[in-house]
């Protein structure tokens, strides 16, 4: 086992793995790490309204979901709630 640890540090491929891995570990973070974000009233409604077409929802009322003073989702009369979050890098599909 110390021998192949040796072979790998003197053919100095382990260092580079080692980066490589941290720069996975930190991309995938970043890919993960995930962030409310602040809506207007009239985006919240939007979003609402997509709701009840996607759900067949015939909810009549809803109300914004505000955390410090700002709107980050919506809670429809049916119960759903929608709390609107982005990824930090954004991979379109
Ligand atoms: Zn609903």
């Amino acid at each position: 086992m110390a021998q192949i640890l040796e072979a790998l540090l003197s053919s100095g491929v382990l260092i580079p793995a080692i980066w490589l891995s941290l720069g996975f570990v930190t991309a995938w973070f970043l890919l993960s790490a995930k962030r409310v974000v602040p809506l207007t009233r009239k985006e919240a409604e939007t979003l609402w309204k997509v709701h009840k077409q996607n759900r067949l929802c015939s909810a009549k009322g809803w109300r914004e979901i505000v955390r410090r003073n700002k709107i980050i989702g919506f809670e429809c009369e049916c119960g759903h709630k929608h709390v609107q979050k982005k990824h930090i890098i954004t991979i379109s599909a």
